[in-house]
């Protein structure tokens, strides 16, 4: 008890000594983004002309992370802050409570595409209120197109609430993500229709597979959210699905228990391979994540 409210007087102490050693740094407008893939596409958006903080650190689990007090502090300094929506931000809802109670302005990614909905047969139904056929599916960066109509939209609020115009820059980007989205079709298009079947961590690839004409079969955790429970009943059905399907590979992922999808790999004699769904390459660009993403896919069901 003691410990804790030494450590928080510290934390204050040390919240205190960094807000009056560092105002507004460059008095350029600061944008707040709650995770590392779409920090990268907005940096991408905005260059120089915006600072851009993710408090996330790349490689923790956006489903899952909870700021700190500083993080907090962060979010609501903000000028904008820019989120993905439809419950991806778990840990993080109270913060941005908060924030939001500060009059700081919210930019909404999953307002400005269309919002994929689980789909009948997909995965293994449990009645869990996120894998329910109809559920709202929050992945919305594994499809570059979906993110060339964030970024659109997005030029558009910076002006309003910051008074600055990336409109150029919104152009150029939206056309490389278009020229990202035509080089994965093709790269997929080496794959038979046949092979285009997906076991991953979680129900994490609903949007990719839209796109480029690939089956859900089902996930290790089978939700759209790592934070679903597993049962021994459901991994059965998945093992059913897996050699029903003749799936070629399992992808495993952050947040996935990597000794049960080993087991699972060792029962069905099939390949686990690891897959980066939600964070960055050591580069930090949202293209090399998605070409990676393609390129693993291809490679492990080939
Ligand atoms: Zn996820």
């Amino acid at each position: 008890m003691r410990k804790t409210l030494l450590s928080f007087l510290v934390a204050s102490l040390l919240l205190a000594a960094c807000q009056s050693s560092a105002p507004a740094q460059d008095g350029k407008k600061t944008i707040v983004v709650t995770y590392s893939i779409l920090g990268a596409v907005v940096e991408e958006l905005v260059g120089e002309r915006v600072n851009v903080i993710v408090p996330m650190p790349d490689g923790q689990d956006p489903h899952e992370w909870e700021p700190s007090a500083r993080d907090i502090e962060t979010l609501t300094k903000a000028d904008l802050i820019v989120q993905n929506g439809l419950g991806l931000e778990g840990g993080m809802e109270k913060a941005l409570g908060q924030a939001r109670d500060a009059g700081v302005p919210f930019f909404t990614a999953s307002d400005h595409i269309s919002v994929r909905h689980v789909g009948e047969g997909e995965g293994i139904p449990t009645g869990d209120a996120d894998q329910t056929e109809g559920a709202e599916d929050p992945h919305l960066w594994t499809d570059p197109l979906s993110m060339a109509s964030i970024a659109a939209a997005l030029a558009e609020q910076i002006k309003t609430n910051l008074g600055i115009d990336v409109s150029d820059r919104a152009q150029d980007l939206q056309s490389r993500l278009e020229s990202l989205n035509t080089e994965i079709a093709n790269s997929v298009n080496a794959l038979p229709a046949e092979n285009r079947k997906l076991v991953t961590g979680h129900e994490s690839m609903g949007y990719f597979a839209q796109r480029y004409g690939f089956e859900l079969i089902g996930a290790i955790i089978p939700g759209v959210s790592t934070q679903s429970e597993v049962s021994a009943s459901e991994l059965s059905a998945l093992k059913t699905l897996i050699a029903e399907n003749q799936v070629r590979a399992i992808f495993i992922e952050l947040g996935a228990p990597q000794a049960v999808t080993e087991a699972i790999g060792q029962e069905t004699g099939i390949k686990v391979v690891e897959l980066t769904t939600h964070n960055l390459p050591a580069d930090g660009s949202y293209f090399t994540f998605m070409r990676n993403l393609a390129g693993v896919i291809v490679d492990g069901l080939r």
